[in-house]
C-alpha cells in the first residue's frame, strides 16, 4: 500500500475549496489520503510565524494551496496594490514553509486573467510571462505569475515538485455574491433573483460583449484530485473546457434569467467597465492527459448554482 498522503488545503472555505470538498465526497474518501481543510481562522498566511505553526501542527506531505485575496473586476480595479502585496506574502510563506517542512508536492492556483492581455489565441501555458497582464488586475496577476517563478526556482535549486494549475473563471455554490467584490456570474445570479422579487429591471454591467470560459467548481475539484495524484510537471496546467464553450457575458446573463425565471426588462449599465475583452485559453495540454474528462454542461451547472443560491441566500457572502 502506498504511503499515506497528508494533504493540507489552504483557503478551503472559499468557492474552489468547497468544490474540492464536494468532489472528494462525490468520489468517496481514499484510505491513503488524510485531508486537512484550513481557513484564515487556522492561520493568517500573510504571517510567517502563523504559517509555520500551522505546518508544524499538521505536518503535511502535500499542499493544495487555494488561499488568496480574490475578487472580480471591480474589486481588483481599486485594490491592485493590496492584491499584489497580500498574495505575494501568502504565496511566499506557503511555498517557503512547504520547502522547510519537506512537503513533497504543492499545487498552487493561478488564473487565466494572469496571462498577457495582448496574446495570440488560444493562449497556452507557455505564454504566461510573454507580456503585461490587463491593467485592471495587474497586482493580482503579477503576484500569481511569481508562483510560477518560485516553482521553477524550487525545482532548479532543490528538486521540488511545486506546480500550479490555471483554471478559467470559476463559479458554483459558496461563491462570493457581494456585488462590488465578486465575479460576474454570482453578481448576475443575485441580481436576477432580486429583479424577480422586486420587479426592477435586471442590469448587466458593461456592454455584455466580453467573452469568458467558465468552469464549475465541482469539475475543478475533480480535476484537482487528478492533479494531486497524477500530474508531475512543474510547469502549469490550464484547466478548462474547450474554447468552443466560451460565451459572452450577455449570453450568460440570458441563461441565468431563464434559469431563475425572470422575464422582465433587461438593461445594460455601460458606465461600468468591460475589463478584459477575452482571454481564450487552449485545453490541449489537459486533453493530452485527460482525453475523456467530462465537464458538467454549463446549463446544468448554472441551474445547480441558482438552486444553491435560492436555498442559501440568507447565509451567502454578500
Ligand atoms: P474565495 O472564495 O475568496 O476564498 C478564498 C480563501 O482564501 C478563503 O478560504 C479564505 O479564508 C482564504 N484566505 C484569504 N486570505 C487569507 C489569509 N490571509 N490567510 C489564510 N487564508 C486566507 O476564493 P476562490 O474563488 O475559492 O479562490 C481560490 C483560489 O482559486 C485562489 O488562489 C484564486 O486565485 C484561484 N482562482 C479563482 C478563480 C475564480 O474565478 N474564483 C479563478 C481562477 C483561480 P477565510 O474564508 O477564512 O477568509
Ligand atoms: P474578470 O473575468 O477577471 O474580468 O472578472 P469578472 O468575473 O468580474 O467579470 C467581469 C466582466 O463581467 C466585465 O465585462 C463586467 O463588465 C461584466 N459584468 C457584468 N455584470 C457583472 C457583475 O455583476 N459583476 C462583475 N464582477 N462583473 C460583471
Amino acid at each position: 500500500m502506498p504511503a499515506k498522503k497528508v494533504i493540507l488545503v489552504t483557503g478551503s472555505s472559499g468557492l474552489v475549496g468547497h468544490g474540492l470538498r464536494a468532489a472528494i465526497e462525490q468520489e468517496g474518501r481514499r484510505a491513503d489520503e488524510q485531508w486537512h481543510f484550513v481557513t484564515s481562522k487556522d492561520a493568517d498566511l500573510r504571517d510567517r510565524a502563523e504559517t509555520e505553526a500551522l505546518f508544524d501542527s499538521i505536518k503535511p506531505t502535500h499542499v493544495i494551496h487555494l488561499a488568496a485575496l480574490v475578487g472580480g473586476l471591480f474589486r481588483n480595479l481599486d485594490h491592485n496594490l493590496d492584491f499584489y502585496r497580500t498574495n505575494t506574502q501568502i504565496n511566499d510563506n506557503v511555498l517557503a514553509t512547504s520547502h522547510k517542512n519537506n512537503v513533497q508536492k504543492v499545487i498552487s492556483c493561478l488564473s487565466t486573467c494572469n496571462f498577457p492581455n495582448k496574446a495570440k489565441y488560444p493562449i497556452d501555458e507557455t505564454m504566461l510571462h510573454c507580456g503585461p497582464p490587463h491593467e485592471t488586475n495587474f497586482g493580482y496577476s503579477y503576484a500569481k505569475r511569481m508562483i510560477d517563478v518560485q516553482n521553477k526556482g524550487y525545482y532548479n535549486q532543490h528538486g521540488r515538485l511545486y506546480t500550479s494549475v490555471i483554471p478559467t473563471s470559476v463559479f458554483g455554490p459558496h461563491d462570493n455574491f457581494n456585488l462590488q467584490d465578486g465575479h460576474v456570474l454570482p453578481g448576475l445570479i443575485r441580481r436576477a433573483f432580486d429583479s424577480k422579487a422586486d420587479g426592477n429591471p435586471f442590469v448587466i454591467w458593461g456592454t455584455g460583449s466580453p467573452r469568458r470560459q467558465f468552469i464549475y467548481s465541482l469539475d475543478l475539484g475533480r480535476l484537482f484530485l487528478w492533479v494531486l495524484r497524477e500530474y508531475n510537471e512543474v510547469t502549469p496546467l490550464i484547466l478548462s473546457a474547450g474554447a468552443d464553450r466560451e460565451i459572452s457575458i450577455k449570453e450568460a446573463a440570458e441563461l441565468i434569467c431563464e434559469t431563475v425565471g425572470y422575464h422582465g426588462e433587461v438593461i445594460q449599465d455601460t458606465t461600468k467597465s468591460d475589463g478584459q475583452f477575452k482571454k481564450t485559453v487552449s485545453n490541449d495540454k489537459m486533453r493530452k492527459y485527460l482525453p475523456d474528462f467530462k465537464f458538467t454542461p454549463f446549463k446544468q451547472a448554472i441551474k445547480e448554482t441558482c438552486e444553491w443560491y435560492a436555498a442559501n441566500s440568507d447565509k451567502v457572502r454578500k
